[in-house]
């Protein structure tokens, strides 16, 4: 038998955006544990905005198990939380009820900044770097510090070990700021993955001294990028069948329930989603050809395969919730009938 390190993981009752909460258990296995082998646990949510004090205990129900590589014999658990009954999901456990379909398949483009001392890895203590423009895909001290590229590549390592489909990494637009892609199938796989990428670069992080800056525009009304997370998808049948009167149909919808999306992609994305810096603005629905100022970015080689493949989504922000970003995503497609 082995001593296997548990690290049980949820969302907190903090809102708009829930934080991550994790705490170790210890329990031996004869083998690496299987999801089923995992026990309900318990915690105390006066402490996380999800109880009372007179009443604080919640349940820890496991839902997704990987690799934990910065532990001997480390395993990382993404639960739900429940009520204390074990059963009935708790009121800020957005997972439990999500649409999911294996067949739908996401790709989010998790965008955030590097934080040190209140502002931007790498900007002056007064004042702004050089504008925007050298930073993006850029190499060299000058463009991206001495200390980002090493955490960038550490967290990938620890993605790939976990098991996580990580499939990318890029240095973004504004200084101190970066992107990297998760792709999964099904909601809840792609979310689950999400999530933990998130876990593991706000815990890798911590030894630096470094922050992770999550907020959609944390640099306000000015000349630098706001952060995203644009959402990939796409369902069995626009990957197969697809179409243009399909397609024309798809973005009806999502034109038509633009405020449904907007209301679950991400807080605060009014500041970011402004018309400027490769956005459509928060008020206007758009759809266009390798238009990275549309809401809804349609790839060529979506066009040239007769309207069948993926599109791209735009608007979801830095700080979403990818179980309700992609849950309202396939809400929305439901509403399109298919021949
Ligand atoms: P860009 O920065 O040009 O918008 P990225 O390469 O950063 O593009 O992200 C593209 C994303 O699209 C990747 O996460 C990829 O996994 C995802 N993707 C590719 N094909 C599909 C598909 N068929 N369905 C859903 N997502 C997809
Ligand atoms: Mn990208
Ligand atoms: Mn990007
Ligand atoms: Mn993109």
């Amino acid at each position: 038998m082995t001593k296997y390190k548990l690290e049980y993981i949820w969302l907190d009752g903090c809102t708009p955006v829930p934080n991550l909460r994790g705490k170790t258990q210890i329990k031996e296995y004869d083998h690496f544990p299987t999801l089923d082998q995992l026990p309900l646990w318990g915690f105390d949510g006066s402490s996380t905005m999800q109880a009372e004090g007179r009443s604080s205990d919640c349940v820890l129900k496991p839902v997704s198990v990987y690799q934990d590589s910065a532990r001997v014999n480390g395993v990382l658990v993404m639960c739900e939380v429940m009520m204390p009954d074990g059963t009935t999901p708790h009121p800020s456990n957005t997972r439990a009820t999500i649409l999911d379909d294996a067949g739908a398949w996401f790709g989010f483009e998790q965008e955030y900044f590097f934080y040190e001392d209140g502002r931007p890895l790498g900007f002056p203590e007064h004042g702004y770097p050089a504008p925007q423009g050298p930073y993006y895909t850029g190499v060299g001290f000058k463009n991206v510090g001495s200390v980002a590229r090493q955490i960038v590549e550490e967290h990938l390592e620890a993605c790939l070990a976990a098991g996580i489909n990580h499939e990318g990494i890029n240095a973004e637009v504004a200084k101190g700021q970066w992107e990297f892609q998760i792709f999964g199938k099904g909601s809840k796989r792609a979310a689950d993955e999400v999530w933990m990428a998130r876990y593991l670069l706000l815990r890798l992080t911590e030894k630096y001294g470094i922050d992770i800056e999550f907020h959609c525009k944390p640099l306000g009304d000015t000349d630098w990028n706001g952060s995203g997370m644009h959402a990939n998808f796409s369902t069995t049948y626009m990957r197969e069948v697809g179409g243009k009167a399909y397609f024309e149909a798809l973005m009806a919808a999502f034109e038509a329930n633009c405020a449904d999306h907007i209301a679950v992609y991400g807080p605060d994305n009014h500041m970011r989603l402004t018309g400027k810096h490769e956005t459509q603005s928060i008020h206007q629905f758009s759809w266009g050809v390798a238009d990275r100022g549309a809401s809804i970015r349609v790839p060529h080689s979506f066009v040239n395969n007769n309207y069948k493949g993926y599109l791209e989504d735009r608007r979801p922000n830095s700080q979403g919730d990818p179980y309700a970003i992609a849950s309202q995503i396939l809400k929305t497609i439901a509403t399109v009938l298919t021949k």
